[in-house]
């Protein structure tokens, strides 16, 4: 029998172009990796090297111009949409919230997938908030608070994969430090698989098991993290680590 874990996530010689007012430019180019299935992949890499972009394909909000993603064995295209995004649910910095109270954020998440929210209360205090704000609106919340209800929302669901952007960049120390325990977790207790963009390095090392460095559109390093940050193969990526790039 086989026993190699299926990749959660498969790039296969993925290139993605956008057009800009000169010309066309590849911002993905030539991406080929695995994500560890039950891993917390760190992405890390300069502003504009195309790491959101990549989150995007393998959710189906963008499709690749070359090459294939497939998701635990299957290709993107060939998953309803529905079910690859209640699967594999991408939570992002700012994430916009529904007018309207906190429940109907969740309950209105939960819809979309055509689930039913069993027990609100027991999501929110999963992810730190307590129940009395369940009647409270939303756009009243402080930004940690919306990014929690945002984490909420996609745990409903009970995704996967969680694709995360970013998604403690305009937090307090505090919050940060909550949000990667809650995010610890939930990969440690559920064996959700996770891939982490950040432009924090100390967090990119905390969290990660395995540490990617994308680089004007192609993946430089892909290590574990142990190796990424102390015995990188590549002269890029210890210039990136400090802070050189
Ligand atoms: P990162 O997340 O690493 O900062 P992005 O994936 O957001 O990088 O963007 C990579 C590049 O693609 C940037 O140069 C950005 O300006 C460009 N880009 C992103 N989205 C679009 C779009 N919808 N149309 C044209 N160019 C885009
Ligand atoms: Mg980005």
């Amino acid at each position: 029998m086989d026993s190699i874990p299926l990749p959660a996530i498969e790039f296969k010689h993925i290139t993605k172009y956008f057009t800009g007012s000169e010309r066309q430019r590849a911002v993905l180019n030539g991406i080929t990796a695995k994500v560890s299935p039950g891993k917390i992949t760190t992405l890390v890499g300069p502003s504009g090297s195309g790491k959101s972009t990549l989150l995007s394909l393998c959710n189906l909000l963008l499709s690749p111009d070359e090459g294939e993603i497939s998701v635990f064995g299957k290709p993107v295209s060939e998953w309803e949409i529905p079910e690859l995004r209640r699967k594999v649910a991408l939570v992002f910095q700012d994430a916009p919230m529904l007018q309207g109270t906190v429940l109907y954020n969740l309950q209105t998440a939960e819809r979309l997938h055509g689930t039913v929210l069993h027990d609100p209360s027991g999501l929110l205090e999963r992810v730190g908030l307590t129940r009395d704000l369940l009647d409270q609106k939303a756009q009243d919340l402080s930004g940690g608070q919306r990014q929690r209800l945002a984490l909420a929302r996609t745990l409903a669901n009970r995704p996967d994969i969680l694709l995360l952007d970013e998604i403690t960049s305009a937090l307090d120390p505090a919050s940060v430090k909550e949000v990667e325990d809650l995010l610890l977790q939930m990969n440690k207790e559920e064996g959700t698989t996770m891939i982490w963009i950040t432009h924090h390095m100390e967090q990119a090392r905390r969290v990660g098991n395995e540490t990617w460095l994308m680089i004007d559109g192609k993946l430089v390093e892909q290590a574990d993290t142990e190796t990424f940050f102390h015995a990188p193969q590549h002269s890029e990526t210890r210039r990136f680590i400090a802070g050189e790039w």
